[in-house]
């Protein structure tokens, strides 16, 4: 895009602090459903299926992790197979070594440091192996404890698209939605973007003519 077609575009929708709270409420009404789809009954299912999600569909997770709960409901069960074992329960969602490596290496910690318990706050979370900002984000939020804002593919393009950041960096995303993004809304923030993002605002055809966000976006083509 032109850069002075760039400037104009963010003249027409106004600045990003007077857009946020109309383009939350709007993907709020638009997308009433949007919660985590990943299926867990505990803080270490819930840590156990964010792990696993790591490039594949919630929906194979979730598959997967049916059978792989009854089986492993302790961190100490998942230490209890060979290893070999783990893998082969977690294959269906690729990159299964690592997962299996990864997902033995953060039960380990949790026994040896926290009692068997996952922790709340993003600094310990982030220690267990496997365990990235984004990972650790999605386990706080989801238990109540937001400290942070997830950002993965979709809040990246869609904070990029709405001129709410022009970071290409998670981290450094991250950064500008804490600063922009009421405290209240960062939990279901990225939720929403994310629905809107497989929905509406599609990586290669994003649908502008059907979008309720078109009027306060500077991307908008229509
Ligand atoms: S107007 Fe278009 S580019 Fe902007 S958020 Fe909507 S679909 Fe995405």
């Amino acid at each position: 895009m032109h850069r002075s077609y760039v400037a104009e575009a963010r003249r027409r929708v106004g600045p990003k602090r007077e857009r946020i709270r109309p383009v939350i409420e709007r993907l709020a009404a638009a997308h009433p459903e949007a919660v985590i789809a990943l299926r867990f009954r505990s803080e270490l299912e819930l840590l156990v299926s964010v792990m696993l999600s790591a490039q594949t569909t919630d929906v194979t997770v979730n598959r997967v992790t049916e059978r792989l709960f009854q089986k492993y409901r302790r961190p100490e069960d998942y230490l209890a197979v060979p290893l070999e074992e783990l893998e082969a329960d977690l294959r269906p969602t690729g990159t299964f070594r690592q997962k299996a490596k990864n997902v033995r290496g953060a039960m380990r910690v949790l026994l040896e440091e926290y009692d068997g318990e996952v922790p709340t706050r993003l600094e310990d979370l982030v220690r267990l192996p496997g365990v990235g900002r984004k990972t650790a984000n999605v386990v706080a939020a989801e238990r109540g404890a937001t400290q942070g804002i997830v950002v993965d593919t979709h809040v990246r393009r869609l904070s990029q698209r709405l001129g709410f950041t022009r970071q290409d960096d998670p981290v450094k995303i991250e950064r500008d939605l804490m600063r922009l993004v009421p405290r209240e809304d960062w939990a279901r923030f990225p939720h929403l973007l994310i629905w809107h993002g497989r929905r509406v605002c599609i990586a290669r055809f994003p649908r502008c003519e059907e979008c309720a966000l078109a009027d306060l976006c500077p991307s908008s083509r229509v």
